[in-house]
């Protein structure tokens, strides 16, 4: 193909035997390029709103107490809202490194998806979170356990429904619902919001990707949330579908194999 280049590695196994190792170069050559890229735009992020929080305190610094108390009072509240916004690239940034590092690992621990769930639903609920309330649970009472690593299983859960939550209409439901399907368990999160174009959805999952960047900042994304989902999911042997439909909303699933009765 074109661009595509190998090395190859010859060893001698004995005076007429060799062995000779072809490896794909283009392939290698691409995830440095990832990795590197990946690495430009995490120091991107960080540095757009560090730069807020420098700028805010050093005009504080020259007021040298001049300002009033409402001005003051404003931008200590930017600095504290960009601080904040680095704390959860930060944390984000840890997790996807997290369970990038554990994807060769099967999990092996019987879990219960539904009480995860439940839990996760509780957290958002107690954060006080305006959409909270909205959020409406079809779990079911019939506990189907798969194996599965429970932080990861409830950090998936807790990035679609919030993103159901920051994406949706204020005042329309959030629907949380698990449906078991023949041997495996469907976790689907439908939301009632502006909903995606169909050009946009093959690339939900990449890291940094956003439909809509000034929206997703506004919200508190890092535009991480999706390519977290899709390696835990991917750990899981679960599938990731999403749907949607522009002006009426999206739909938000993965289906995991339940634990072979042993
Ligand atoms: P973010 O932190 O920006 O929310 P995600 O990786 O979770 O990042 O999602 C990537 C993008 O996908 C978002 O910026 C948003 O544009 C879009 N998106 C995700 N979930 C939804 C949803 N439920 N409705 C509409 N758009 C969504």
């Amino acid at each position: 193909r074109p661009g595509q280049r190998w090395t190859m590695r010859i060893a001698a196994l004995s005076g007429r035997e060799q062995i000779i190792f072809l490896s794909d170069r283009s392939a290698i050559d691409a995830a440095d390029r990832m990795r590197s890229d990946f690495v430009a735009n995490a120091s991107h992020e960080l540095r757009t709103p560090l730069a807020a929080i420098l700028g805010y305190v050093e005009t504080l610094q020259d007021m040298n107490g001049e300002t009033d108390g409402p001005t003051r009072h404003r931008f200590l509240s930017i600095i504290e809202r960009e601080a904040r916004r680095m704390q959860q690239l930060v944390i984000d940034l840890l997790s996807i490194s997290r369970v990038e590092a554990d994807r060769f690992r099967r999990p092996t621990t019987p879990i219960d998806l539904a009480a995860i769930v439940q839990t996760t639903i509780a957290q958002l609920r107690d954060s006080e979170h305006p959409r909270a309330k909205d959020v409406v649970a079809k779990l079911g009472d019939n506990p189907q356990p798969m194996l599965g690593d429970e932080a990861q299983l409830a950090q998936l859960a807790h990035n679609i429904i919030s993103n159901a939550m920051k994406y949706g209409h204020a005042g329309t439901p959030v629907t949380v619902e698990l449906a078991r399907e023949g041997s495996r368990v469907r976790l689907s999160v439908t939301d009632e919001g502006d909903g995606i174009a169909p050009d946009h959805l093959p690339r939900l999952t990449e890291r940094f990707y956003r439909v809509d960047e000034a929206r997703s900042r506004s919200v508190g994304g890092t535009g991480l949330g999706l390519a977290i989902v899709k390696h835990i999911s991917e750990r899981h042997q679960g599938q990731l579908d999403i749907d949607s439909e522009v002006g009426k909303g999206t739909r938000v699933s993965v289906t995991f194999p339940l634990a072979a009765k042993g």
